[in-house]
């Protein structure tokens, strides 16, 4: 994500990084290779304009020019910058409380993302305590009807269909009756999309508007179209209107324009974004936390919140106590290996880490090495896990051919949980006693 952008704008950093003073004519070079960047990122020309224009008249008072660390400054000033193109805070739905039943419109082209990010919608407010009903509207795409059932399925969360349905409008009142007698509170309605934008299309999705009274016309694109994204939102919100937008695809190598010019020429927050083709993959847009990525500086509150969200916090308390009377065993171990596999690609948590996007790839990271070691200990018995001390050498030949790996391995791994141990007591001791914290090291 933003991989070229962000490899740009650090270059464009270096013309006033780490000086002790800087001049007008620093400041110009930079800003002019920011400018490159943003316009090969395929950021709309009028957006890239302002940008510069905003960031140059800032960057050039004396408050730069005089400040203890003017690269810092300007640093300053273009992350500002950007958080404010991207949308200032972050915007949430705006929905009906629980005892009236709120409305979803999802809008948007064939092949955006439409019924996937709605079901990601549905399983994100399922989570937050709601009850939500996905609504097949889109009665043309051949598949969009089954493909929704299967996600709400995967999903567990209702789906109202009707066989052979030409009318999305009856459609959506039969599903209205439905969600009445079945205690929903959200509809979430997957319309009719068409390969581009045509009158019949935009009439029927009027027709649904007024039938339907949503809280939130969500417009979903595909960022990896750039500026056409910007065009369809555009055409959609003169049409039907929207409150907001959902990009799709971000996790795929877009360069930024569509995220970048969004607000600016539509008025309209993003709202979410679609990070991969799985439920889950679905992440609130925070433009704070997007321009950090975008300028490499990373996103450690994602990354942070991802980490809670898999890692359930009564396990890592536990956890904690295990440590601190040394009873982790090689049964916890498992347990850790498997959580960090739940938390997705370690490309995505990379990038978010400060200072790694574009440094180090998924490649980089031993992950045949997990693979083995989850593999080893899943061979073993849930009593030898409890106990590794009773693991010998007959065990451990039979771990080895239960893995598909060598006694030598099997013996490796053993050797660093037992570093590991130790490793924990020195740091449950250190946390107990910060006193003896230097003599330990
Ligand atoms: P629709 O025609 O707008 O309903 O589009 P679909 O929901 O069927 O999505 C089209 C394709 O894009 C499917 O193959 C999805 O799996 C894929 N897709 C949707 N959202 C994302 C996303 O955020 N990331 C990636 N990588 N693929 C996505």
């Amino acid at each position: 994500m933003f991989d070229k952008l962000t490899q740009k704008i650090s270059d464009a950093f270096r013309f006033v990084s780490g000086k002790s003073s800087i001049t007008e004519k620093n400041i110009d070079d930079a800003v002019e290779a920011i400018k490159m960047a943003l316009l090969e990122a395929d950021v709309n020309l009028r957006v890239v304009r302002r940008f510069v224009n905003a960031t140059i008249e800032e960057a050039k008072g004396e408050k730069v020019l005089r400040s203890v660390d003017p690269g810092q400054q300007f640093i300053k000033i273009v992350h500002d910058k950007m958080v404010s193109f991207l949308g200032d805070a972050r915007q949430d739905l705006v929905l009906k409380g629980p005892d009236t039943i709120s409305a979803i419109l999802m809008l948007g082209l064939q092949g955006s993302g439409k019924t996937t990010s709605s079901a990601k919608m549905a399983l994100r407010l399922k989570k937050e305590g709601r009850k939500p009903l996905l609504i097949a509207c889109d009665l043309v795409r051949p598949a969009a009807v089954e493909q929704l059932s299967v996600l709400a399925h995967q999903i567990d969360v209702p789906v109202y269909k009707e066989e052979g349905a030409t009318d999305s409008v009856k459609v959506y009142k039969g599903a209205l009756d439905w969600a009445r007698k079945n205690l929903i509170d959200t509809l979430i309605i997957d319309t009719t999309g068409r390969l581009q934008i045509d009158e019949p299309m935009m009439q029927e999705l009027s027709r649904l508007k007024e039938v339907s009274n949503p809280d939130e016309l969500l417009l979903v694109a595909d960022a990896m179209t750039g500026q056409s994204a910007v065009d369809i939102a555009k055409a959609f919100d003169e049409k039907i209107g929207l409150t907001g937008v959902v990009l799709t695809k971000f996790d795929s190598d877009t360069r930024g324009g569509a995220a970048l010019s969004l607000k600016t020429i539509t008025g309209k927050p993003l709202k979410f974004v679609g990070v991969g083709e799985k439920p889950e993959d679905f992440e609130p847009f925070h433009p704070d936390r997007i321009a950090g990525r975008i300028l490499g500086m990373g996103d450690v509150v994602s990354l942070v919140e991802k980490a809670q969200e898999v890692i359930d916090q009564k396990d890592a308390q536990e956890l904690q106590k295990k440590m601190e009377k040394e009873t982790f065993t090689l049964e916890d171990w498992l347990d850790q290996l498997r959580s960090v596999k739940k938390m997705g690609s370690l490309n995505k948590m990379l990038e978010m880490i400060p200072g790694m996007a574009g440094q180090v790839s998924e490649e980089d990271i031993d992950k045949a090495e997990l693979q083995t070691q989850e593999a080893i200990l899943s061979s073993m018995t849930r009593k030898e896990r409890a106990n590794h001390l009773m693991i010998g050498p007959s065990r451990r030949a039979r771990v080895a051919r239960g893995s598909g790996t060598s006694v030598a391995e099997v013996s490796r791994l053993l050797k660093k949980f037992d570093k590991m141990k130790t490793m924990m007591k020195k740091m449950s001791k250190m946390s107990k006693n910060p006193n003896t914290a230097q003599a330990m090291m």
